[in-house]
């Protein structure tokens, strides 16, 4: 519920006033059980920083993180340490998030051995459960990750997060760097486990092919803020924020017989530190008019629900031109 979060640039000023990265501006949403929701947007963006302000691995500057309505800040030592049970986070890097020294088996029973002793019997039962789970072979809990693929490392990283039987997990980019057949097998194990377990998923890319894989709702960000908010059917097939269509035109197209719309985006990103007024896509929108360069839209219900961040696309009143 409308996070914020702005860093300090290293005690630089500017005209006398502190610089300031505006990392997270007003970020409000919610994802249910059972569901996918992916945040979208250049690098930048400020994806990640939502992704660590969830996990409580960054304290928002304003804002709130609930879980089933609680606030997460009002929470005493015990029960942080059972909510963190509950929300538990996959990396981009597989490699450099498990521990090089320890074999798979010990890698993905660590956050369960955090809470209890578990002892060489039990854990190599529960390891042979969870290896099988993400469809990994029993015998590799007795290897390193140096001696695994890099789709071999994402599964076992999938395993550890799973360990703990969370409600929510947070991805970032946790496909990326993974080539595209190996990419659609961890996509398709994500779905698979989401099924049969009813977890939630906040799902982070920037690769809009992925995320119109796996994700139910997809949020777009642009430099810190979200512009766009709907259901990914909806998003792909009609996108309504100038940014968002700009982004969709900009991905390469699997079949190029279906060639989508173009809108040309000039320049680049603009910088967080000193963010452009009024709407920060003003400089780079083919549709910028001059209330642009004044206000900052605000998130509203567009025609069909969606949440859409433009004056000329859903301006105020609801309503689409
Ligand atoms: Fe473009 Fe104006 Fe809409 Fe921003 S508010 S996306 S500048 S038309
Ligand atoms: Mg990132």
């Amino acid at each position: 519920e409308k996070l914020v979060k702005h860093y300090p640039l290293g005690g630089g000023f500017f005209n006398r006033v502190p610089l300031v990265v505006r990392a997270v501006e007003d970020v409000s949403f919610s994802v249910e059980a059972g569901e996918t929701l992916c945040i979208v947007g250049e690098s930048g963006c400020g994806k990640s920083t939502v992704a660590r302000l969830l996990m409580r691995l960054l304290d928002p500057t304003d804002g709130r993180v609930l879980l089933d309505g609680t606030d997460v800040a009002s929470l005493n030592k015990n029960e942080l340490r059972n909510w963190r049970r509950r929300m538990q986070m996959v990396f981009q890097d597989p490699y450099s998030s498990l521990n090089p020294r320890l074999t798979a088996g010990q890698i993905i029973t660590e956050p369960v051995e955090n809470f209890e002793r578990l002892g060489r019997k039990k854990r190599e039962a529960l390891a042979a459960e969870l290896l099988q789970k993400v469809g990994l072979a029993p015998e590799i809990m007795h290897r390193l990750p140096s001696e695994l693929s890099g789709g071999q490392r994402q599964r076992l990283g999938i395993a550890r997060a799973l360990s703990l039987k969370p409600s929510i997990i947070i991805a970032d980019e946790a496909v990326s760097a993974l080539d595209v057949s190996v990419q659609a097998q961890i996509l398709n194990l994500l779905m698979d486990l989401q099924e049969q377990t009813g977890i939630a998923f906040v799902f982070i890319s920037h690769d809009l092919g992925v995320v119109e894989h796996i994700g139910h709702r997809v949020a777009v960000m642009y430099l810190g803020r979200i512009v766009e908010l709907a259901t990914c059917e909806a998003l792909f097939a009609k996108p309504f924020h100038p940014y968002t269509e700009a982004l969709i035109a900009a991905a390469p197209v699997p079949d190029p017989s279906c060639a989508r719309l173009e809108v040309p985006v000039e320049g680049e990103v603009p910088s967080p530190v000193n963010p452009p007024s009024g709407c920060a896509f003003h400089p780079r929108c083919p549709l910028a008019v001059e209330r642009c360069r004044i206000e900052v839209p605000p998130l509203v219900p567009a025609a069909d629900g969606r949440l859409v961040a433009c004056h000329v696309r859903a301006p105020a009143t609801g309503a689409v031109a």
